[in-house]
């Protein structure tokens, strides 16, 4: 089954009666205030931008580094990252891809958890980032003591942990899940009759809770970006585009995601753009995923779903601003100088590696693609 088939179609589809959600409102009322940084997009002349590229091509032969860059970084990351023999796709894709590559360094345009996922799993090979500040909210959300905490509160569940955390979090958790098989996976668990613990997305754990009916105790972290898409706007925006279709990632609220024709991660919504013959689409997701789209379906047009607003009260303007600190300029930066190497220490790596492992056996043995996470 394609990915896009596998997708649930919200409209043709009846939800499971799922028991109330459960929301920690503890962590939800503790939980640390988010320093969330503005969205600032890097500006290059084009001569400078010529030469960064030129730079870089020749460092990243110099050093025997490959570029890997998440679909929600610049278009020019992106398509230098694909010139020079790297890759472009979501998190975890991208850490498989430094596994099957034969070069000592690689440089991960993405958020620091993604650049942990790929030490995670390539141990043996330097991983550097742009910029180690570039965070996420749904790891900053989840802090690695106080989650510890939690799980160590209910030992009877089994802990299932989102692709956006710290390797810290990662050590603590039976399984790994990204957005593309986490409906799969918790079925499954379920069906051994484990209740679980899920973090740290809410409304992603909301949203399979709703899909699965399971019994889950949800942590209470969101992503910034696609927190903010709002089901008035979308209505709105879909009735003036009666043809259009709706394509929405899962971390957005539930009531977004109850207007969407296609539910999915980053990679299942290029694909729906990709192969749903309708011509234009309205996307609830970080607009950098744009780029990655209008490359596969050149002639589509594609409509930003509506945000909070595009002033005092856009938080992140649908553009991550994680994923905004990496540029040319810092790429070169690091290249050259060898800095913002990912180090994790080897005892919480090796731990974190097994629920990462143990969901890419479980895909293997679906026949299942593990794609998408953030995405993020
Ligand atoms: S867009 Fe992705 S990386 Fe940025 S805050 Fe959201 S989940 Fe995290």
């Amino acid at each position: 089954m394609s990915a896009v088939a596998s997708e649930r179609i919200m409209r043709d589809r009846r939800p499971v009666q799922a028991p109330p959600l459960v929301v920690d409102e503890r962590i939800m009322r503790d939980r640390r205030l988010l320093q969330v940084p503005p969205t600032v997009v890097e500006m290059l002349d084009a001569d400078e931008q010529v030469a960064l590229i030129a730079r870089i091509k020749r460092l990243l032969v110099e050093r025997d580094a490959t570029l890997v860059a998440h679909y929600y970084t610049s278009p020019e990351l992106q398509e230098l990252a694909e010139a020079t023999g790297g890759y472009v796709s979501d998190s975890l894709d991208m850490a498989r891809f430094g596994t099957d590559c034969t070069s000592s360094t690689l440089v991960v345009a993405g958020v620091r958890f993604m650049g942990e996922t790929a030490k995670i799993l390539n141990p043996e090979k330097r991983v550097l980032m742009p910029d180690l500040q570039a965070e996420c909210s749904l790891d900053l959300g989840c802090p690695a003591d106080e989650f510890t905490a939690f799980c160590d509160q209910h030992p009877e569940r089994t802990v299932v942990v989102y692709a956006n955390t710290s390797a810290a979090v990662k050590a603590r958790a039976d399984w790994v899940v990204t957005s593309g098989i986490a409906l799969d996976l918790v079925r499954h668990l379920a069906e051994r009759g484990e209740k679980l613990i899920w973090a740290p997305d809410r409304h992603l754990g909301a949203y399979v809770q709703r899909e699965t009916g399971v019994d889950m105790l949800l942590w209470s972290a969101a992503c910034v970006v696609h927190e903010a898409f709002k089901a008035d706007g979308l209505r709105k925006l879909r009735a003036a585009h009666p043809d259009a279709k709706v394509l929405v990632h899962p971390e957005s609220p539930l009531d977004v995601i109850a207007l969407a024709d296609v539910v999915g991660s980053t990679t299942a919504l290029v694909e729906a753009a990709r192969n749903l013959p309708a011509h234009t689409f309205i996307v609830a997701t970080d607009n950098g995923l744009f780029h990655k789209m209008k490359q596969v379906a050149p002639d589509k047009i594609f409509l930003e779903a509506p945000i909070a607003g595009k002033s005092a009260t856009c938080v992140s303007c649908a553009h991550c601003p994680w994923m905004a600190m990496n540029g040319l300029r810092n790429l070169a930066q690091v290249l050259e100088t060898g800095d913002n190497e990912i180090v994790i220490d080897a005892a919480i790596r090796e731990r974190a590696a097994l629920p990462i492992r143990r969901l890419l056996q479980f895909a293997q043995q679906r026949k299942q693609a593990v794609l998408g996470n953030n995405d993020a």
